[in-house]
C-alpha cells in the first residue's frame, strides 16, 4: 500500500545519483537499504532494483564485501519475485573476483556465458567481471568466439524484425568490448577492430546529430498577458507551461542556460506564443488529448517557420527577453540559478 512517505522508483534513483555526486556512495546505499527495510517502497517489487543500486554504490565506496552481501539479497529478491537474476549474478561474479574468490566467480560466470550472444547488455557486464579478476585473455577468447557466433545471426540487410535488431545490437556490443579488451592487451587492430571503430564512430555521429537537433529546437514562451489569457482559456495547458508566469519564464531561462552550457554551435531562440493561436491549432486538430506533446511541437515549428524566433540570450544590460522592461541581468538571468 502506498503511504505518504512511500518512495517511487524515480525518487530512489535520485537518492542514488545524488549520493554518488556528493561523493558519499556509502551513505546513499544506507539510505536505499533503509527505505527497503522500512517498507517505504511505493512498489515492493522494486526491492531488487533498489538493493541493486545500493550494491553498486557500495562497490563505488570500495566495500566489495558489503556489496556482495547486498547482492545476495538482490538475487534472493529476484528469486522470490520470479524475475531473472542473471545480471545480478554477473555483478556477484565481479565482486567475488575482487574478493579473491576466483573459483566461485568462475563458477558463477561460466553458465552465464551463452548470454553473450543473446543479450546486448551481457558483453559489458561479463567483460567487467572477467577484467576484475585479471582474466583479460579469457575475456578476449570469450568475446572473439561470441563474435563469430553472433555474425551468423545478423541478417545481411538492414534488420526489419526484433530478432534481427537484437542480433545487430549483440554484435555491436561484442565488437566494442572486444576492441577495448584488445587495446588493454596491447594487441594491434585486426579487421574486427576496424569494423568496431567504424560502428562506434557512426553511433557517436548519430548521437551528436540528435543532440544538436534537440538543442536547436526553439523554446515556446508566452508573454505575461498571453500567459494570463492561456490560464483562462486552457488552464490545463497553462499548468504544463508553468503554474505561474514567474515559474514559466524561470523554466525557460533554465532550459536555455543548460543548452548554452552544452556548448554546441546551435542557435538558441525563443518563439512567442499566443493563447488564441495555440487554441486555434488545438481546435483544428480536434485531438483526443489536447495536451499531447506534438501539438506543442507543431505549434512551435509553425511559429518558428514564420520567422517569429528571437535569439537568446540578450546582452546583460539589454531589455530582458521576457518583455518585463527590466534589464536582463536584473530580470531573468538570475532566475536560471534558482532551482
Ligand atoms: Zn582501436
Ligand atoms: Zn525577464
Amino acid at each position: 500500500m502506498t503511504t505518504a512517505s512511500a518512495l517511487d522508483a524515480e525518487e530512489l534513483e535520485l537518492i542514488a545519483t545524488r549520493a554518488a555526486d556528493r561523493g558519499e556512495p556509502a551513505a546513499g546505499a544506507a539510505e536505499l537499504v533503509a527505505a527497503v527495510d522500512g517498507g517505504r517502497l511505493a512498489d515492493p517489487q522494486d526491492a531488487s532494483i533498489v538493493l541493486g543500486m545500493a550494491a553498486e554504490l557500495l562497490l563505488e565506496a570500495d566495500d566489495p564485501a558489503a556489496s556482495l552481501a547486498l547482492t545476495e539479497r538482490v538475487i534472493d529478491a529476484h528469486g522470490a519475485h520470479g524475475s531473472p537474476s542473471e545480471f545480478a549474478r554477473m555483478f556477484r561474479a565481479r565482486l567475488l573476483f575482487l574478493l579473491d574468490r576466483a573459483d566461485e566467480a568462475m563458477a558463477e560466470l561460466t553458465p552465464l556465458r551463452p548470454l553473450l550472444t543473446s543479450d546486448p547488455d551481457a558483453a559489458a557486464e561479463i567483460t567487467e567481471a572477467l577484467l576484475a579478476g585479471d582474466r583479460d585473455e579469457l575475456a578476449h577468447e570469450w568475446l572473439t568466439e561470441a563474435v563469430a557466433e553472433a555474425q551468423q545471426a545478423v541478417p545481411e540487410d538492414e534488420p526489419d524484425d526484433d530478432a534481427g535488431r537484437v542480433a545487430t545490437m549483440v554484435l555491436f556490443a561484442l565488437l566494442t568490448e572486444r576492441h577495448e579488451v584488445r587495446h588493454g592487451l596491447g594487441l594491434p587492430h585486426d579487421s574486427l577492430d576496424e569494423t568496431a571503430e567504424e560502428l562506434e564512430a557512426a553511433v557517436q555521429e548519430e548521437e551528436r546529430a540528435q543532440l544538436e537537433a534537440e538543442l536547436s529546437e526553439p523554446v515556446l514562451f508566452f508573454p505575461s498577458a498571453e500567459f494570463d489569457e492561456l490560464s483562462r482559456r486552457l488552464p490545463e495547458i497553462a499548468r504544463i507551461c508553468g503554474p505561474t508566469w514567474d515559474e514559466h519564464r524561470a523554466d525557460i531561462e533554465r532550459v536555455l542556460a543548460a543548452r548554452a552550457e552544452e556548448g554546441l554551435p546551435v542557435g538558441l531562440r525563443l518563439v512567442r506564443g499566443s493563447a488564441a493561436g495555440l487554441e486555434a491549432l488545438i481546435d483544428s486538430r480536434a485531438a483526443d488529448d489536447p495536451v499531447a506533446d506534438d501539438v506543442f511541437d507543431d505549434y512551435v515549428n509553425g511559429l518558428d517557420g514564420q520567422g517569429a524566433g528571437q535569439p537568446w540570450p540578450p546582452a546583460r544590460n539589454e531589455a530582458c527577453w521576457c518583455g518585463s522592461g527590466a534589464k536582463y541581468k536584473k530580470c531573468c538571468l538570475p532566475r536560471s540559478r534558482v532551482a
